[in-house]
């Protein structure tokens, strides 16, 4: 009985850990690139090791980043004193093309999920309080995706910056964002309004 390759196998073992890609299809990838893609896999293979190598996130607010600060921090004339919190910088960078926010952001690189085995100090969290006690913040607005995890943590982060310094405005992005839907994919015009009419929490 003839059965896939160990070689090919592991590759596909690898490639199912990736978000979105289950074992149907890690296979279906693992054996193009073994066999019709190998170019594919090489120039893969280049771009990750230069990925691992030169792409960092922000020591300051979690973002993807080629220096160890990154052009947002940096940047003098953004408004120092509101924080925008977002799962990914995904995420941040659709919040950027929208035109509608000028402040500075902290992106969390994940949600708390206790079900997948994620908890507060598994994400980036101590530093956002920690840049709420040390920085001019009066603002924090929460811009979480509108799902179970998303409304989780936004309640945990609430409490945690509540004790912190009852004086700082929390805000929520409106609910123009479709329960259950992800920022990344929402509408320029959408995530200007949910800026726009953003609603204490
Ligand atoms: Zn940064």
């Amino acid at each position: 009985m003839s059965s896939i390759p160990k070689e090919i196998q592991d590759l596909s073992d690898l490639l199912s850990s990736l978000p979105g890609i289950g074992p149907k299809l890690s296979n279906r990838l693992a054996l193009y690139l073994a066999v019709n893609g190998k170019s594919l896999a090489l120039n893969l293979s280049h771009t990750l090791s230069e990925i691992i190598s030169k792409v960092k996130t922000c020591e300051i607010c979690g973002n993807v980043s080629l220096e160890s600060v990154c052009d947002i921090c940096k940047d003098t004339s953004r408004d120092r004193s509101t924080i925008l919190v977002v799962e990914d910088s995904l995420d941040l960078f659709n919040i950027e093309a929208s035109n509608i926010y000028r402040g500075l952001y902290h992106v969390l690189n994940g949600v708390i999920s206790p079900i997948n085995g994620v908890g507060p100090s598994d994400i980036n969290i101590s530093s956002l309080l920690k840049r709420i006690k040390e920085d001019e913040v009066k603002e924090v607005i929460l811009a979480l995706n509108p799902n179970v995890e998303g409304d989780s943590t936004s309640l945990y982060l609430k409490d945690q910056i509540e004790n912190l310094d009852p004086n700082i405005t929390i805000t929520k992005l409106a609910k123009g964002i479709p329960a259950g839907s992800d920022l990344e994919f929402a509408s320029t015009q959408t995530i200007v309004d949910s800026v726009k009419s953003r609603k204490q929490f």
